[in-house]
């Protein structure tokens, strides 16, 4: 079987395990139920094993500096490439929805007699609502009056 080395199995070490090792070194609170020298015992007995080598093929124990030093270095290898392959998120799109009138154009309203879309300058602001010509005319025509208010 081929010797793996401490740099390889850090490698396929997975993110959560690496960060919990980090953050006890980080801490410097390294008790011996941590996770950073349940890895150096993991590490020495693949070494007596003969499974790992350290160095230039020397099958020697690892202790915390060790460790520490190649966590760092494979740290900062994963942040690298977390930042490569980083894309900021998009700007937020807004939408502003227009409630003018619950119509979606903006200059579009309808006339309060005949219910028909009218640009907002031809329709006549009266008494009876904003009216269109014709139904003014209509209406004037039926004898009633139409009041407009300018
Ligand atoms: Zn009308």
């Amino acid at each position: 079987m081929r010797a793996t080395t401490l740099e390889k199995l850090l490698r396929y070490t997975d993110d959560k395990e690496l960060l919990n090792i980090y953050n006890e070194l980080e801490s410097g609170k390294i008790p011996n139920t941590s996770y950073a020298h349940d890895f150096c015992r993991k590490v020495n007995r693949m070494v007596d094993d003969g499974e790992l080598c350290v160095g230039e093929g020397r099958y020697r124990h690892i202790y915390l500096p060790t460790l520490s030093k190649a966590v760092y270095k494979e740290m900062a290898s994963r942040y690298a490439t977390y930042l490569h392959n980083y894309k900021a998120p998009a700007e937020p799109v807004v939408y502003f929805e227009s409630v003018q009138n619950g119509d979606a154009d903006d200059d579009v309203r309808r006339c309060s007699w005949c219910n028909g879309e009218y640009d907002t300058s031809d329709l006549i602001p009266t008494d009876l609502g904003m009216l269109c010509e014709t139904c003014i005319t209509a209406i004037r025509s039926r004898g009633e009056d139409v009041c407009i208010l300018v």
